[in-house]
């Protein structure tokens, strides 16, 4: 689960981070009593979606001006002005995609002057199994094209879970990042707060990028996102409470609420399977045939018909798919409830699209007599490729 930036700095500063004062606006007549809240004289306008390259994007709305979502400002004014141009339009980035994401909310924060800008990280290696901080000098809107074309500029340090964060972590960031005197000691310290708030909150990611160096010598978090185990939820009321749900998409949001294991993606053909290997295997040979998956949609072992019916309303209602293939290997899951499911749910929300169903394992007659009896136009297929090539072809001709 992510949360947004003011909401992060908001977490970060509990621990002892040093971030910036701020404001959330959501109504542009609160913009300018807002700003004036703060001491000036450099503003910032940020706007609040969950996603990066807000600087570096641009409004679709010409309404919004031709800056990006980042805005400077030198008086209460602008910054009320620049915060009301943002409010209610659309920000397209390079992590949006072309749809870009409506600002529900704008951030007004106290301006920095920045010396250097670094970038920092923390996530869960999946190759140490460790808990390891990146970093790099070139922090800022291209860690990107740091990544890309010197990524030797780009450094990890592990952290061994038995003895958890130690300083000599911290000097090791601090003497890689070029810093100095008083600000080693404060990275120190630093390091271990973000450490701290990551363990305690059952965080998957920390980025502060930038984190800077201002002209005065202190450290900074001018940036931050947090990403949260969403499995780990249910120990974290807090951070549950911080869910943004209108940030979602209402597809993946209303599959939540079933439990089920569903993303939504941009291709033509919509899936349902059990497993979470299958699933992945399913959308593969999808791929291998010509077509682009509409959907990761693993219904779970212990699927009800209830669950499936919802998991079949949640693919129609996708304009982009223009089929749907079904392949359930039956092992805890029974072939049967599937064929229930899937016959319950096209009689409620009906069927406009081709439908391929693949079914196998327990049960397996008795699921398919379901389908044959139920009047549905299904596409009967035997085995995972079989069942590839029919939606594909039903789909493209
Ligand atoms: P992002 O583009 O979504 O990553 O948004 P950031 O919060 O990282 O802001 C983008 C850029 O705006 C930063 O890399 C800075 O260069 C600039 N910026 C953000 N806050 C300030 C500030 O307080 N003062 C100055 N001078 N620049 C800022
Ligand atoms: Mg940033």
């Amino acid at each position: 689960m992510n949360i947004h930036e003011y909401q992060a700095k908001a977490l970060l500063r509990e621990y002892g981070a040093p971030v910036s004062d701020g404001r959330v606006v959501t109504k542009a007549d609160e913009a300018k009593s807002k700003a004036g809240e703060m001491d000036g004289p450099l503003w910032v306008v940020k706007a609040q979606i969950h996603a990066g390259g807000r600087g570096k994007g641009s409004f679709k709305e010409e309404s919004a001006g031709d800056k990006g979502g980042v805005r400077l400002a030198k008086s209460v004014e602008e910054a009320a002005d620049e915060a009301k141009k943002m409010l209610g339009r659309t920000l397209v980035t390079h992590q949006t995609g072309p749809a870009g994401k409506q600002v529900n909310r704008v951030y007004l924060e106290d301006g920095s002057d920045i010396e250097r800008e670094l970038y920092l990280a923390l996530l869960v290696d999946r190759v140490t199994s460790r808990v390891s901080f990146v970093c790099s000098t070139e922090g800022g809107m291209d860690i990107e094209e740091v990544a890309a074309s010197t990524p030797e500029k780009i450094l990890s340090f592990s952290v061994d879970p038995a003895t958890g964060y130690q300083p000599f972590h911290g000097r090791r960031i601090a003497f890689s990042l070029g810093l100095e005197g008083q600000q080693i000691k404060q990275c120190v310290k630093l390091m271990g707060q973000l450490y701290q708030a990551f363990i305690e909150k059952d965080m998957e990611m920390l980025e502060i990028n930038p984190l800077i160096v201002m002209t005065d010598g202190n450290l900074k978090v001018l940036d931050a996102k947090l990403s949260f185990d969403s499995n780990a939820l249910y120990r974290q009321p807090d951070i549950a409470n911080l869910r943004d749900e209108t940030e979602e998409d209402p597809k993946e949001l209303e599959a939540s609420k079933y439990d089920l294991n569903y993303i939504a993606l941009d291709g033509e053909i919509g899936c349902m399977v059990n497993g979470a290997g299958l699933a992945m295997a399913t959308m593969d040979i999808i791929k291998l045939y010509g077509a682009e998956p509409a959907n990761f949609l693993d219904v779970g072992g212990g699927a009800t018909k209830e669950k499936v019916t919802e998991a079949f309303k949640i693919i129609t209602s996708d304009d982009n798919v223009k089929g749907i293939l079904v392949n359930i290997f039956g092992g805890i899951m029974r072939c049967d409830v599937i064929a229930e499911g899937v016959v319950a749910a096209v009689k409620e929300v009906g069927l406009q699209v081709p439908l391929v169903v693949r079914l196998e394992g327990t049960n397996v007659e008795k699921g398919k007599e379901i389908i044959n009896t139920s009047g549905l136009n299904v596409i009967a297929a035997d085995n995972l490729s079989d069942g590839a090539e029919k939606i594909v072809k039903a789909v493209k001709g």
